[in-house]
């Protein structure tokens, strides 16, 4: 319920200017009490056609590489820092990020996973929390287009998934 209050706010949120020209804002999914969150920087075209975190191209990448390792998509708890697509997919400046951020800390609060998985840009923009596990990993939009960066991707997902593996367990 408490997530759904939340969802309602940035459905309704015009703290900064990003709300104006978008489809719909993209709040997150994924189980209320997911043991590992996945943090993107901000919706892209795709994600604001839908209304959905990471339904794009990087999204299907990440979501491939993870089953690969038998994580699903529907155990893990999915946003981005910054809930509104920009224009022209353009990187948020940090007054939006500082807008939006409340809604991240709110959602890691209520979700309080394990283990918070963060993308490219957002590692550098999301607050650390004391007793969550960060793993920051190169974006599947850069492991794409790089074979370098696929390489390290590759390798930081195989540990990730050993890491989940092991909070599953727990
Ligand atoms: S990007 Fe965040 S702060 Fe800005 S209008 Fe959307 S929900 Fe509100």
């Amino acid at each position: 319920m408490a997530m759904d209050n939340l969802y309602m706010q940035v459905y309704g949120c015009k703290r900064c200017q990003l709300w104006q020209g978008t489809k719909h804002a993209v709040p997150g999914e994924g189980p209320s009490n997911a043991k590992v969150m996945i943090v993107g920087q901000n919706p892209g075209a795709e994600e604001d056609e839908t209304g959905r975190p990471f339904v794009g191209r990087a999204g299907k990448y990440l979501t491939k590489a993870l089953f690969e390792y038998g994580i699903r998509r529907e155990d893990l708890y999915i946003t981005n820092i910054v809930k509104h697509t920009s224009p022209k997919n353009r990187k948020p400046y940090p007054a939006e990020v500082g807008a939006c951020l409340p809604y991240l800390q709110e959602q890691i609060r209520l979700i309080q996973p394990q283990i918070i998985v963060l993308l490219g840009a957002s590692a550098k923009e999301t607050p650390r929390v004391a007793g969550i596990k960060y793993f920051e990993i190169v974006h599947p939009s850069a492991a794409m287009r790089f074979t370098k960066m696929r390489e390290k991707f590759r390798k930081q997902i195989t540990e990730l998934s050993e890491q989940i593996r092991q909070t599953q367990q727990l």
